[in-house]
């Protein structure tokens, strides 16, 4: 651990020990500033933390270990920093810049908007680092695109973190963008924002390596439309409309079509449950690889899948009919977006806002 201090630079007032490994949820702690713009001074070894992600765990008391092991970088930019600091490249001057700028771009990023088309530089011999912060107004996805085109060959960097109350924690990243000798290559990240929240974007290039980039960052409605051939004009019951005489309210949104059309997958996603119910007939369950989001397919004339099996967007998953409760109504689908949180019931979203 001493030795990491002297690598660094790192006065011995302040505590630093590695052996807990940062996972992708875990908020970096460390960040003391509840903003990013609140000045470089005080979270300045904080994010030269953060970019070497050595931030200690809330539980740790400081006695650590001698060792730079037992340590797991969860990102390629952290794998890469820590890298620097093992094969003390960090003590050089551009091992130093390099850092500074990794943790400038955390900390004082460039507010932008959306959509956002973003051409720049990074010279092999001035360490540079974007970073560019950003609104998104919830429920969205958020595409954004990476094109390198390198020197010589060249890795970039593009990190996601997210903005909380507590700081600024590392959200996701993409694998690094290779490019070499005048060939681009590119990269897209998606993810979803179903939560307000700002956002900062990083992109770094390898120390003393030289690229052009376009970066693009745009919007877009998270799901696509659940009934093949029709969109937002079938939709005539909305969501929290009056039920069972206003004794319960519509907790989806109603999409009619003629019986026997396609009812489609809304997103990429696994069919969690394909049964029968006295209310909803037949009905589907789907839910993403990652997150908290369940879609709810009911009054479905036939199923088309089976449970377990995974669905792209757009994939057939049965055909519009009235079972269940709806017996006595025109052919629709009932079309239901929850987002659970844990130790809560319910979480039933208005399918709207995902759809359009
Ligand atoms: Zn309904």
């Amino acid at each position: 651990m001493r030795e990491l201090r002297r690598l660094l630079g790192l006065d011995e007032r302040y505590p630093v020990t590695v052996g807990s490994k940062p996972s992708m949820s875990q908020p970096m702690r460390n960040s003391t500033s509840s903003h990013f713009r609140r000045g470089i001074k005080g979270a300045a070894l904080a994010a030269l933390l953060i970019v070497l992600g050595l931030a200690p765990a809330p539980s740790d008391t400081g006695s650590g270990s001698d060792l730079l092991v037992d340590y797991l970088p969860a990102y390629p930019h952290q794998a890469y920093g820590y890298a620097l600091a093992q094969t003390r490249a960090a003590e050089t001057q551009a091992g130093r810049q390099w850092l500074a700028a990794a943790e400038r771009a955390l900390l004082v990023p460039q507010p932008v908007e959306l959509p956002l088309r973003w051409r720049g530089r990074f010279e092999a011999e001035a360490a540079d680092a974007l970073g560019i912060q950003f609104d998104v107004e919830p429920p969205r996805q958020v595409i954004a695109r990476l094109a390198v085109d390198g020197d010589s060959p060249v890795e970039v960097f593009l990190d996601l973190f997210r903005s909380t109350g507590q700081g600024i924690e590392h959200f996701v990243s993409a694998a690094p963008v290779a490019a070499a000798d005048g060939a681009a290559f590119s990269r897209e990240l998606r993810f979803d924002a179903f939560e307000p929240a700002s956002y900062v974007v990083r992109l770094q290039s390898q120390m003393l390596r030289g690229a052009s980039y376009e970066l693009s960052i745009e919007v877009q409605a998270p799901l696509a439309f659940p009934v093949s051939g029709y969109d937002r004009r079938a939709i005539q019951s909305g969501f929290g409309a009056d039920r069972d005489g206003g004794r319960r309210a519509h907790r989806g949104v109603d999409i009619f079509a003629a019986r026997g059309t396609e009812a489609v997958a809304a997103m990429d996603a696994w069919v969690s449950r394909v049964e029968t119910t006295r209310r909803g007939g037949n009905v589907i369950w789907l839910q993403p690889l990652f997150g908290n989001m369940r879609l709810y397919y009911a009054h479905l004339d036939e199923h088309l899948v089976e449970a377990g099996q995974f669905v792209a967007a757009g994939q057939r998953l049965g055909l519009v009919g009235n079972t269940g409760n709806a017996i006595t109504t025109p052919p629709h689908l009932h079309f239901g977006v929850y987002l659970r949180r844990q130790g809560r019931r319910g979480g039933a979203r208005d399918p709207m806002d995902f759809l359009y």
